[in-house]
């Protein structure tokens, strides 16, 4: 990442100590910058403590400062100069992954799913929990069999995923909710399926604060979830505008 970070610095100003200023910030560990190229890192959509104490302002940070950065530097590594695949929709990429080729499927699958689940997880995060409301919470009755029966079979399935993945709630194709796990950055997008919310239960996501304890920290985590966020998601999924 430095060395990609020092030659676009070089290239774009044509001077060394742009670049050299580049990687004094790299050593004192600051946030990293968004890398070059046709993908981007957003910035987290509200402070890194917003989450806190349920998520850690520092894990916040390293997550999606150095974690989520890095997918998108491998996207943009990978398809940098390959712009007819750089320029689709990243739920595209994941939903035509057989039919990509061969050489960037790794990349689409492990950094293109990092880097959906990581975007719909950032915007779905920095709420106060409670509980989901209007035509969510009418779906969730209706498919899920209530809030409490989703918060039981969603931290169950994030508890049972072997190693790391994600656990999420989707809309399926029959129309209906669906609670899911998925091992690595594996996305439901992968079989163009919306997904409303979800889960990391990778160690990144939460060991600073829990240590081994997965289960507290899936059991924590519904207090920071945004519901009219979450609701917007499921709005957008209907209409098949969700973006990611
Ligand atoms: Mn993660």
């Amino acid at each position: 990442m430095l060395n990609l970070n020092r030659r676009t610095a070089l290239t774009a100003i044509g001077g060394g100590l742009i670049a050299m200023r580049a990687g004094a910030t790299f050593a004192q560990g600051a946030a990293t910058p968004a890398p070059a190229g046709p993908f981007k890192l957003d910035p987290l959509p509200y402070p890194a403590d917003r989450n806190a104490p349920t998520i850690d302002a520092e894990t916040m940070e390293l997550h999606h400062g150095k974690h989520h950065a890095a997918f998108i530097t491998n996207l943009n590594t990978a398809l940098g100069d390959k712009p007819d695949l750089a320029k689709m929709p990243i739920r595209e990429l994941l939903a035509n992954l057989n039919t990509l080729p061969e050489a960037v499927r790794g990349v689409i699958r492990n950094s293109g799913g990092g880097h959906a689940n990581h975007a719909m997880f950032w915007t779905i995060m920095g709420g106060k929990g409670g509980e989901p409301t209007g035509d969510l919470k009418a779906a969730i009755d209706k498919d899920l069999g209530g809030f409490a029966k989703l918060q039981t079979d969603f931290n169950a399935a994030g508890a049972r995923q072997f190693g790391s993945g994600w656990v999420f709630v989707v809309l399926g194709k029959d129309g209906k909710l669906a609670v899911q796990n998925r091992p690595n950055q594996d996305s439901p997008w992968m079989d163009g399926t919306p997904v409303l919310f979800g889960n990391d239960v990778w160690e990144h996501a939460y060991y600073l604060t829990y240590r081994n304890r997965r289960a507290d920290y899936l059991k924590a985590w519904w207090n920071v979830v945004d519901w009219a966020k979450v609701s917007d998601r499921y709005a957008a999924a209907k209409t098949g505008k969700l973006a990611v």
